[in-house]
């Protein structure tokens, strides 16, 4: 049987028409070496921005079904272009919208989860030798609904359909070589991995590192897809390998360190200490679909017999959660409720921190020397965070890469070049 290789190709790669071309002859070639073959495409360039740009010109608050009927228009323009590249390169290809191929989502808009995608007009299309170009980003729900999964999902439509198709593989081309011990653009002597376990990497995504969507290498994982990062300006160069940790050896204690500033942080102040008062805060935010990521309780105070609850969330949610909040006052019997956006989560990673003491007391005393103040941590089995101001992130970074020895002597190529194929 023929293998079926997924390819993604994201805004940058698609971002005008001799990129598309570009992206045409990596597809032919995969091909062309006697395979099948799906690519997922992202929206061209900044479109994704523009659209949300577009809508917020006309009001703050645009409701959630019309957001995602309007940016699930993005995708829609830059599968055709490809399927008409490829033809054009004397192919057969054709595109595919969520709704045409049945990626079925979950009934909730702007980050929509997968439930299911139904195989047969793929397969189909497949055995007629055809290339299959899918819309990312875009789900339908069982009542027709268009829906989203999310900035960045087009990676989770790529590993789920690899999943669906039982693909040999998913290669994610992007515009780095790769995934790298920090943000090349930030520290430019970052060593790019050869391999990084899905656990790694699923801490380092939810800890800002921007290479892929958090909820595709969370379904990588949980199918065991095997998933490539690899520059699509540079073909011969293999990128970054993702699989299971078990398959991994491990040298070092920290495998990257990242940063994220697009958070805010919350406090409740003096909300009475008695059952019940965090699964009202949280329950509420649950409901209204609102992820909130570190939470700290404060100890309470004897006297007045209250505590604080302290907790940060994504900024794009900053709006919504007040609101929700200032809604539970009452209820709460709260004091007053405290927001700083002027936040940044600074986290190191590494299955090798496991069984191995003094990780943490290195990055609090180096961040110590360095006269920056934590103002929270949270700690899972391989990830420490700490929150600190936003301006301080990037010297926090700069000095957790260098204290763990993840630099590397050459200076990344961040920006990749055109080949000449
Ligand atoms: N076009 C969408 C976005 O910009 C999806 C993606 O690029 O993965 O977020
Ligand atoms: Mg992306």
């Amino acid at each position: 049987m023929r293998k079926i290789i997924v390819q993604k190709f994201g805004g940058t790669s698609v971002a005008d028409t001799e990129k598309i071309k570009n992206v045409a002859r990596t597809v032919i070639r995969e091909k062309e070496n006697g395979n099948d073959v799906v690519v997922v495409v992202s929206a061209m360039g900044h479109t994704t921005d523009y659209l949300v740009k577009m809508a917020h010109d006309l009001t703050p608050t645009p409701s959630g079904r019309e957001m995602d009927m309007l940016l699930s228009t993005g995708e829609g323009v830059s599968i055709a272009l490809l399927a008409i590249a490829i033809q054009a390169a004397g192919y057969e290809a054709v595109s595919f919208n969520a709704m045409q191929v049945g990626i079925m989502t979950e009934n909730v808009h702007s980050k929509a989860r997968i439930i299911d995608i139904k195989t047969e007009k793929l397969r189909k299309n497949l055995n007629e030798g055809k290339i299959i170009v899918v819309a990312g980003f875009q789900g339908v729900t069982e009542d027709g609904e268009i829906t989203t999964l999310g900035r960045g999902g087009s990676d989770t439509s790529a590993v789920a359909l690899a999943a669906a198709l039982n693909a040999e593989r998913c290669d994610i081309y992007t515009d780095v070589e790769g995934v790298y011990t920090t943000d090349p653009r930030v520290v430019p002597n970052a060593s790019r991995l050869n391999e990084i376990s899905y656990e790694e990497m699923l801490e380092l995504a939810h800890a800002g590192a921007n290479v892929l969507h958090p909820r595709s290498v969370e379904t990588a994982k949980q199918f065991n897809v095997p998933l490539r990062v690899r520059s699509s300006f540079k073909l011969d160069n293999l990128g970054t390998l993702i699989v299971g940790v078990d398959k991994m050896e491990i040298y070092k204690p920290v495998a990257g360190v990242a940063a994220d500033s697009s958070q805010a942080r919350i406090v409740v102040c003096d909300v009475p200490d008695k059952p019940g008062t965090a699964a009202t805060i949280f329950g509420r935010l649950a409901k209204e679909n609102i992820s909130v990521d570190m939470i700290i309780q404060s100890y309470a105070r004897k006297v007045s017999n209250t505590n604080d609850i302290a907790f940060t969330i994504d900024s794009s949610d900053l709006a919504k959660t007040i609101s929700t909040l200032n809604a539970l006052k009452a209820e709460l019997n709260c004091g007053e409720i405290k927001v700083d956006d002027n936040i940044a989560k600074v986290s190191i990673v590494g299955a090798g921190m496991i069984d191995r003491p003094g990780i943490a007391s290195t990055m609090f005393e180096t961040l110590a020397e360095q006269g920056i103040n934590i103002r929270m941590i949270s700690t899972s089995e391989i990830k420490i965070s700490c929150l600190v101001d936003k301006d301080k992130a990037q010297q926090a970074v700069k000095a957790l890469h260098k204290v763990f020895e993840l630099e590397c002597n050459e200076v990344a190529d961040v920006k990749g070049t055109l080949p000449d194929v």
